[in-house]
C-alpha cells in the first residue's frame, strides 16, 4: 500500500517514520511513503502557496494552481510504478470530515493507500477541494494548525495494523474497539511487581486459569466501557455482540451500585 502526502512541512514526518514500531513498516515498505513538498509546485521566485482570501477576513488561503500541479504529479508517478493501479482517493485532513476511527484505519489498511492532503492557513481554496478531493477526514472536534499530524495518526493507525509489524502478532485483535471485542475498550493491564506501594495485582491473574482469566477480562472490559463509552456498550448490544453472560454482568453490575463504586 503507497500513501502519498502533500505537505509543506515534510520535516515533520521523519522523527515519526525513524521510531517506534511502526519504523518496521515504513522500512519494509509493507506502507510505503511518499513525502511531497508542495512549494516545488509553485511558480515565481518567492514558490508562494498561498494568498489572501476574497472578501476580506483574516489569514491566508491556500493556492489551487500549486495543490493541482502537485497532485497530477502523483498521479504521473503511481501511474508510472504501478500502471495496473485504480485512482486511488484524495484525503483532505479538515475538521469537516468524519472523525477517524477504528473501522476506517482499518478499510484504509485493507486499501491500495491514498492521495492525503494536509492543510495549513485558513484551508485550501474550495474550488480545488470541489475539483479534486474525495474524502474529508477529521482528527476530531478541534482545530489544528495544520493536517500534519491528522495525517501521521492515520498513517500510525494503519501501519500497527499491518502483518508483522507488531512484535505480537494477536495483540492488537484486543484493542479498544476492535470487532474481535466486539467493539468494546481493551480491559486494564498489569505487570511486575506483584505489588507495587501496597497494591496487589488482581489475583486471577496469577491463577494461571485461562478460563477465568479471560472472564475477568471481558467483565473488566464491560466495566470499563459502560463507565467510559455508554454509547459502545448501546452499540455492541444493537449489533448483537452482547451474549446472556454479558448482559447478565451488566445488570449486576447496575444493580449492585459496582459502576458508581468503581468510578468513585
Ligand atoms: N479554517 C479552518 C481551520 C484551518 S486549520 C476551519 O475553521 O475549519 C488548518 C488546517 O489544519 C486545515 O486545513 C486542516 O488540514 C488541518 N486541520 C485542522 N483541524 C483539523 C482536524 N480537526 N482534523 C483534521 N485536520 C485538521
Amino acid at each position: 500500500m503507497r500513501f502519498d502526502v502533500i505537505t509543506l512541512f515534510p520535516e515533520l514526518f521523519a522523527p515519526f517514520l525513524s521510531a517506534g514500531i511502526n519504523r518496521r513498516a515504513f522500512e519494509t515498505g509493507a506502507v510505503e511513503l511518499k513525502l511531497w513538498q508542495l512549494r516545488d509546485y509553485a511558480d515565481g521566485t518567492y514558490r508562494r502557496v498561498d494568498d489572501r482570501p476574497f472578501g476580506g477576513g483574516p489569514g491566508m488561503v491556500m493556492l489551487a494552481e500549486p495543490l493541482e500541479k502537485c497532485l497530477q504529479a502523483i498521479r504521473h508517478d503511481r501511474a508510472l510504478k504501478n500502471p495496473s493501479e485504480k485512482p486511488v482517493p484524495v484525503v483532505l485532513f479538515s475538521p469537516i470530515g468524519q472523525p477517524l476511527n477504528h473501522a476506517g484505519v482499518e478499510e484504509w489498511s485493507q486499501s491500495d493507500g491514498a492521495i492525503l492532503i494536509c492543510g495549513r492557513y485558513e484551508g485550501l481554496d474550495q474550488r480545488f477541494i470541489d475539483a479534486h478531493v474525495d474524502v474529508q477526514v477529521s482528527l476530531g472536534d478541534f482545530v489544528l494548525s495544520g493536517g500534519e499530524i491528522a495525517a501521521i495518526a492515520l498513517l500510525d493507525a494503519v501501519a500497527r495494523l499491518q502483518p508483522g509489524v507488531l512484535n505480537d502478532e494477536g495483540s492488537h485483535q484486543m484493542d479498544s474497539f476492535n470487532p474481535a471485542l466486539d467493539g468494546l475498550l481493551d480491559c486494564g493491564h498489569f505487570t511486575r511487581p506483584e505489588v507495587w506501594k501496597d497494591i496487589t495485582v488482581p489475583p486471577v491473574l496469577m491463577s494461571g486459569h485461562h478460563a477465568e482469566i479471560t472472564k475477568w477480562r471481558r467483565q473488566q472490559s464491560l466495566v470499563l466501557t459502560q463507565k467510559y463509552r455508554p454509547d459502545l456498550i448501546v452499540g455492541a448490544r444493537l449489533a448483537g455482540k452482547l451474549s446472556t453472560q454479558d448482559e447478565n454482568f451488566l445488570f449486576s453490575l447496575g444493580a449492585s451500585g459496582l459502576v458508581e463504586s468503581k468510578s468513585n
